[in-house]
């Protein structure tokens, strides 16, 4: 059977190119970056290179660059590396309703650490207002967290006005860009950011391998001791492979985000009319324009995401409903809710997510396939026959 994946914002392929580029740094260029002699250096080299080919990609210099794990882990450490080194300045954090878990639940453990935490509520599209970040700005403000592009719905927040209003306010800005990264030109003075969270695995790179950018001078506190790697910023030997990996993801990207944009867009869009026009009571969810091209988010009335998902599957079709980590629970996902969709329209959603390689044959596949499946399911559901009746 044919297999389709239509799951990029969860995890991208590795390109084979990327994977080529990582091979020499296993068996063969296997140095600690941190030590003095050759085969340390020609690790450390490696290193370097990337750490410059992630730095220019953002307009960024190359010792603003920190290497993590991930995008939890840029996240992670930029609110609570920020939370620390500015306690004596004040203890209130700015974020939106709608931002990764990987933020949420740090601000939870925060608040918990005796932080106050604002969470701004964002738009029917799922917009945050800037004024809103302006009006929540009080003397104790420390920093404010906004997402660039949301995971599950895909819009794209005004950040570079955002990030003014921070500045103006002599505020530090972070932003989680983990979606966008490699998919659209980023600028770190344009966008006014003073911390920036990407993964390389969102961007046909390694799992496991990420970046903290953190603007010259900014006052942060390191979460991992014990090793003055990343210039004290970050302990732990580095993933040299992962790194590399990650440089090689972005020099692709470089060359090719704009025309698979162009490509992507296309394509997400005949996927949105073709079920808005073919299956009845559905519904786009997200900010139809400003959007993420790799995103199509829509709720399916009376029918459960979960079991569609399932019998999509069953079809060889992989999508989500909700984001990847929210699917095994059975709260309906945040994000959904914030725009104000019922728990019911919320728990029947779907998120198809393209990718560079995904075809025009593909979404034809998955036009023809999704209506039987949603009549099926809808035959079934008691909520359908009531309401229809
Ligand atoms: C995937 C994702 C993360 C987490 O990144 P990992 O590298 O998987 O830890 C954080 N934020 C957003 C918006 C994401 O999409």
């Amino acid at each position: 059977m044919k297999r389709i994946y239509l799951d990029h914002a969860a995890t991208t392929p590795t390109d084979p190119r990327v994977v080529q580029a990582m091979i020499p740094y296993f068996s063969d260029i296997y140095g600690n970056p941190s030590s003095l002699h050759s085969f340390g250096q020609e690790a450390r080299t490696a290193v370097e290179t990337a750490r410059n080919q992630i730095a220019s990609f953002i307009m960024a210099r190359p010792e603003e660059i920190v290497f993590t794990s991930g995008g939890a882990e840029s996240d992670n450490a930029a609110l609570k590396g920020i939370a620390y080194a500015r306690r004596e300045k004040g203890n209130h954090i700015i974020t939106s309703a709608i931002e990764h878990h990987a933020i949420l639940e740090t601000c939870k453990f925060l608040e918990k650490q005796g932080f106050q935490i604002t969470y701004i509520k964002v738009d029917p599209n799922g917009l945050v207002d800037p004024y809103d970040v302006k009006k929540a700005i009080t003397e104790r403000t420390i920093l404010v967290s906004i997402m660039h592009a949301n995971n599950e719905i895909g819009t794209i927040q005004p950040i570079s006005e955002i990030g003014k209003i921070a500045k103006e306010a002599g505020i530090y800005f972070h932003t989680d860009a983990v979606q966008i990264f490699g998919h659209a030109p980023i600028n770190v003075d344009e966008l006014h950011v003073d911390l920036l969270s990407a993964s390389a695995h969102k961007l046909y790179g390694p799992k496991g391998v990420g970046v903290l950018y953190i603007r010259k001078g900014t006052k942060f506190t390191p979460f991992l001791h014990g090793g003055d790697q990343e210039r004290g910023r970050r302990a732990s030997t580095h993933n040299v492979p992962g790194i590399v990996g990650f440089g090689a993801a972005v020099e692709l990207a470089k060359e090719g985000m704009v025309q698979e944009a162009e490509k992507m867009t296309s394509l997400r869009n005949k996927l949105i009319k073709g079920i808005l026009d073919s299956i009845e009571d559905t519904r786009l969810n997200g900010d139809p324009i400003k959007r993420l091209p790799s995103n199509a988010n829509i709720s399916v009335a009376y029918v459960e995401g979960e079991s569609m998902l399932l019998y999509l599957d069953m079809e060889g079709i992989a999508c989500s409903t909700g984001s990847a980590c929210t699917s095994s629970s059975l709260e309906p996902s945040h994000v959904l809710t914030a725009i104000g969709l019922s728990h019911e329209l919320a728990h029947g959603s779907l998120r198809f997510s393209l990718g560079k390689f995904t075809s025009e044959d593909e979404i034809d596949y998955v036009l023809d396939t999704l209506p039987g499946i949603i009549e099926k399911l809808r035959t079934m559901s008691p909520l359908y026959r009531k309401e229809t009746r």
